[in-house]
């Protein structure tokens, strides 16, 4: 089979394009034969041997794939051969044609959402529900601000809030992103790149500020963030590539919090969860994954130089 290998931690040309033997599943697990991929920035993380998870070598990058199941190992009780799924995690790799995981890493995909839509499942739209369900524990009497929400986990917590009747403010940095974060689900949308526009949040409030922050790039936004928190305000840390000096006096004088989680981190009973509330989503169509991009696995190398890229439009997916 087809496979992006990585033979030694480094920039997007590590990533190669290779012949491989297809593997064949054990006791409990499941060979998927792999028609979408999804890229996350963690793969570029991890490609580059800064990410707490570092694999050993050589490795095939990639958590999130949909596609058919082809064989199942002894003892698998709940998928069988022709299943349609989508993966959350594997274990060896969803950037190939076929990929092995364990029986619970697979997990149905409704008749309405393709497979490309499958591979922009769990990594965003897990991080997004737990977010709001699990980590801020949201209410439909609060308003959140989906801080980056023209990317992946953005446009998958504009279409949760919503669903769960938040007030949903987002934001993006081109005009592209701003409409699409409308389209999806934002009542108001503001550009991140503009000077001030943080005032034109608050502003929006009524400047009582939001009681719930998504935040994708904490360590650019967030001691503002503090400063745009309401009484007993949460900010949600998802997304940081660096350090940030706060003033926790801002924190102080709203009762406030800073949250933080991985998805790697959750519970089996968080992660039950998260799969049984995505497939009624996806199921009723409130969930509906966006993918903007779609690349030939072989090129796996530029995706990963773009999903760093300023202008996120959705998911980018691989296909082979
Ligand atoms: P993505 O698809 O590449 O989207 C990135 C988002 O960040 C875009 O909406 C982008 O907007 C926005 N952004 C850029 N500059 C910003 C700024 N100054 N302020 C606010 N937002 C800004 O990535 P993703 O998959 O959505 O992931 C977002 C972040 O969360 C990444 O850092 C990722 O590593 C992290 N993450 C963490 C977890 C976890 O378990 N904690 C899980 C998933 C993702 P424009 O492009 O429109 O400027």
């Amino acid at each position: 089979m087809k496979a992006i290998r990585v033979h030694e931690f480094g920039g997007p040309e590590v990533l190669r394009f290779e012949e491989v033997p297809t593997p064949k599943p054990a006791a409990g697990e499941v060979l998927v034969r792999i028609n979408a991929a999804g890229v996350n920035p963690y793969d570029t993380y991890m490609r580059a041997g800064t990410y707490a998870l570092k694999p050993s070598l050589p490795y095939t990058p990639g958590s999130d794939g949909a596609g058919v199941i082809e064989a199942v190992g002894e003892g698998v009780k709940n998928v069988k051969r022709g299943d349609r799924v989508y993966t959350a995690r594997t274990l060896t790799g969803a950037y190939a044609e076929y990929a092995l995981a364990l029986e619970e890493q697979v997990h149905p995909l409704p008749t309405n959402v393709d497979f490309n839509q499958g591979a922009g499942i769990w990594v965003p739209y897990g991080t997004a529900y737990h977010a709001l369900h699990h980590s801020a524990k949201a209410h439909a009497s609060e308003t959140v601000l989906v801080h980056g929400a023209s990317g992946g986990v953005g446009i998958a917590a504009l279409q949760i809030a919503r669903a769960m009747g938040l007030k949903v403010l987002g934001t993006a940095g081109t005009p592209k992103g701003l409409e699409l974060a409308k389209q999806q689900g934002a009542n108001q949308v503001f550009d991140h790149r503009k000077t001030g526009y943080q005032e034109e949040i608050l502003q929006a409030t009524d400047h009582r500020g939001v009681g719930i922050i998504l935040e994708m790039l904490a360590n650019v936004n967030l001691p503002y963030d503090t400063k745009l928190l309401a009484n007993n305000g949460r900010v949600i840390v998802i997304g940081s590539r660096g350090e940030v000096t706060i003033n926790p006096r801002e924190l102080m004088a709203r009762r406030a919090s800073i949250r933080a989680f991985t998805l790697w981190g959750i519970t089996a009973a968080e992660e039950a969860d998260i799969h049984a509330g995505l497939f009624a989503g996806l199921e009723n169509g409130t969930l509906r994954p966006i993918v903007g991009k779609v690349l030939p696995l072989a090129e796996a190398a530029r995706a990963h130089k773009e999903i760093l890229e300023p202008g996120s439009a959705g998911k980018i997916v691989l296909v082979c």
